[in-house]
């Protein structure tokens, strides 16, 4: 027997009468539907297990950036615009991710570059890295180690508020001297080009002064966490090999800024790098290391929460997000406690 397949003048017919008794919103002549449109959303965070470590990503929120062909430069405008388009994304606003990793190694707890706290140079968006925390469960207090990449504004920004006081009461900081060196000099505070970003560079590490830590390529400066130099996009920009037991994953910090721009087409060079020619060769170097390796990355400004692998494409590579896995995180094994009085039994009617 042939099924009846069902035509447009069905559809259309299902849908009236559908709107006739009020069940399709804003059809029902005034009528509501059962349920209110909701203004809540998922909270911004996103926890997996690393070997005995254990990762959480929290979010300081989008970070607009805008045109495209004012930030990443080398190509024309037409061709940035079609490798936009064809991966399904608003081509007059690149919208970046700001994806701070937290990590509870055993021994400590590390968070990794802190968003733009209260600066709002890049729109209303961004500064909700302590609200993340605490949706994550995470107290600033609880924080041992803050290890920055690079000093640039959308990373240092949330360290202090705006009486200059620290945020992280209990952490010390960790990055390079030549992004220390660079991004608080005062001289540049008269250079208009870099004024604002060593402003708050000096205002969000300043009050840290006397606990930070300056580390070295190749150093393994807190336990399963080493800093590799990555430098171009700033003059001390670092990465970091985070492991435990047999698994790895890099924090890449701002080595790529885009998940197609800057990873298909990788030679592009990008309007904030300090030296965009050496930004460019740190950024194959690294990305072809990681594609060999088959080291899972995870990128601060990649689409949320920036986990996933690189693979060799063409003369560029291609980016493969992990799948987010929402499962149950095992809780910690309570202490022997003392048995608990029967719960009482439920009244009988
Ligand atoms: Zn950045």
């Amino acid at each position: 027997m042939m099924e009846r397949r069902a035509t447009r003048r069905d559809l259309l017919m299902g849908a009236s009468a559908l709107a006739g008794a009020g069940l399709i919103a804003g059809t029902g002549g005034g009528a509501a539907a059962r349920a209110p449109l909701l203004k809540t959303q998922v909270p911004y965070y996103y926890r997996f297990g690393l070997g005995k470590a254990q990762v959480t990503m929290v979010s300081d929120g989008p970070l607009p950036l805008g045109d495209p062909s004012g930030t990443f430069l080398g190509a024309a405008k037409a061709d940035i615009t079609k490798m936009l388009s064809d991966n399904y994304l608003p081509t007059d606003n690149v919208v970046l991710e700001q994806n701070a990793p937290v990590v509870n190694t055993g021994t400590h707890l590390v968070l990794f570059d802190t968003g733009m706290g209260f600066q709002k140079m890049f729109g209303g968006t961004t500064g909700r890295l302590l609200t993340s925390l605490r949706e994550a469960g995470i107290l600033p207090g609880q924080i041992d180690a803050i290890v920055i990449s690079h000093a640039h504004i959308d990373h240092i920004g949330g360290m202090a508020d705006q009486r200059g006081r620290r945020l992280f009461p209990n952490a010390k900081v960790y990055l390079s001297q030549a992004d220390f060196d660079f991004w608080t000099d005062e001289k540049k505070l008269s250079d208009d080009k870099v004024k604002a970003f060593v402003k708050h560079a000096r205002d969000n590490l300043l009050p840290y002064r006397d606990r930070i830590v300056f580390i070295k390529d190749g150093q393994e400066f807190l336990p399963g966490i080493t800093a590799m130099a990555a430098p171009g996009h700033t003059v001390g920009h670092m990465i970091f090999m985070i492991q435990s037991d047999n698994r790895k994953v890099c924090f890449v910090g701002d080595l790529t800024h885009h998940q197609v721009l800057l990873v298909e087409k990788p030679r592009l060079e990008f309007a904030y790098d300090t030296d965009p020619k050496q930004s460019a060769a740190t950024r194959v170097r690294v990305l072809d290391m990681l594609a060999k390796d088959k080291i899972p990355l995870l990128a601060y400004h990649f689409p949320w929460p920036g986990f996933g692998y690189v693979s060799k494409q063409g003369d560029g590579f291609r980016y493969h997000a992990t799948p987010m896995e929402i499962v149950p995180i095992p809780p910690k094994k309570a202490p022997e406690a003392a048995p608990q009085p029967a719960a009482p039994a439920a009244k009988k009617k």
